[in-house]
């Protein structure tokens, strides 16, 4: 049997046991510490934030900056839908209503068009959200200028969930910055990984000291132990931010190496009919973080399902495009806003869409096999 292919695994860069032996010298091995407080200056750096706040996941960084935004039962959140489900089960975690907004075309990312109409009925009800998730789907950048403008118009923050996009820009200014607060994934399948483990980042420091202080069981300046009010541990340990260092020092490259990956499939299978690619927004650079591309049904015979099926028997790992959150069962008879009334742009991506090995780690032959594959298959 031929070695498995991922569809992205972790991709050490050989640096990494430098900050953790320093970490286990010091015996900083606790949460927190010297790597934690370091890692978070470099990354706030990188992303061009007044600051940052390591946390233990994306999940738990989405939370916190909902926390922060004061979300309550009685809240509405608006998120897009065509996303993994860890951007929306923070808005269960604090009792409020998710509300989701379907993708558009040239993105694959919430539509304009659908949060306007969204904005203009929750008004007219009276019951405007209290925050809004955008979503950078497979490292593409939302159309954050359209977005921010209807956000600011009704006075509504947003959080810019950026697990999958670290690295990317939005015309020249880097993903995950544009929101009140943006979050980062460092989970064992991203861009760049701790094995687990998030950001949250902000230019309001105010606001990620008191992000630390709820992510550290918000405990109350006294000698004894006082609580007033409910706290989590979702602190990053000393060791996991050790190996966020040294992702990030080779992050450039990693992006690098995702693009490379995609513009190869690009080139092998782009010239077929009926397979469209994942497109980048001009004026965007993706991190490429997974290659996506849908097949047309009327054009192509097999389906992705089909696909994934073929390359599974090769040991190679393919996923469906998120299945979109307004069809989770979980989320049934939540609201959703689709991007116009005969075409529910995130159901076609699920349908068509298939995400095919994009690691950064993966080499060109072992890229060659699954292209040999996809040809064979797909003409
Ligand atoms: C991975 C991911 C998250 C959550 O990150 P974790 O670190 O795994 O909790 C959130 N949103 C999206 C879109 C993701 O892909």
């Amino acid at each position: 049997m031929n070695k498995r292919i991922f569809l992205s695994s972790p991709h050490m860069s050989g640096n990494e046991q430098k900050y953790i032996n320093e970490a286990f010298e010091t015996n900083w091995i606790a949460p927190l510490g010297p790597n934690v407080n370091a890692f978070e200056e470099e990354l706030a750096t990188y992303a061009g934030t007044a600051g940052a706040a390591a946390t233990s996941s994306g999940t738990a960084a989405i939370h916190l900056a909902l926390e922060l935004l004061g979300v309550e039962h009685s809240d509405t959140i608006f998120c897009s839908s065509l996303t993994f489900v860890a951007s929306a089960n923070p808005i269960l975690y604090t009792g409020a209503e998710p509300v989701f907004i379907d993708s558009e075309e040239e993105t694959w990312n919430m539509s304009p068009v659908a949060l306007e109409r969204a904005f203009e009925e929750s008004q007219a009800a009276g019951n405007l959200p209290k925050a809004v998730i955008v979503v950078n789907l497979y490292g593409q950048s939302a159309k954050m200028d359209e977005l921010m403008a209807i956000c600011e118009q009704y006075e509504v923050p947003v959080i810019e969930d950026a697990a999958e996009s670290l690295g990317s820009f939005y015309k020249g200014k880097k993903s995950g910055s544009f929101g009140q607060f943006g979050i980062y994934s460092f989970n064992g399948n991203k861009i760049i990984t701790t094995s687990g483990g998030g950001m949250l980042v902000s230019d309001d420091v105010d606001a990620l000291a008191q992000s630390r202080f709820l992510a550290t069981q918000a405990r109350d300046a006294a000698p004894h132990y006082q609580h007033s009010t409910v706290g989590y541990n979702y602190r990053m340990s000393n060791i996991l931010a050790g190996v966020g260092r040294a992702q990030l020092e080779v992050l450039d490259e990693r992006v690098e190496a995702r693009r490379a990956v995609f513009e190869r499939y690009v080139a092998a299978l782009g010239a077929i009919d009926g397979v469209e690619f994942m497109p980048e927004l001009e004026g965007t650079y993706s991190n490429r973080w997974l290659t996506a591309l849908t097949l047309d049904p009327k054009k192509i015979r097999v389906t992705p399902y089909e696909l994934m099926d073929v390359l599974a028997a090769e040991n190679i790992e393919a996923r469906p495009v998120w299945k979109p959150l307004h069809l989770q069962p979980l989320f049934e008879g939540c609201k959703f806003y689709p991007h116009t009334e005969d075409d529910v742009v995130s159901e076609r991506l699920f349908a068509e869409g298939i995400c095919l090995p994009s690691g950064s780690n993966m080499t060109v032959e072992q890229q060659g096999r699954v292209i040999e594959i996809l040809k064979k298959h797909l003409h």
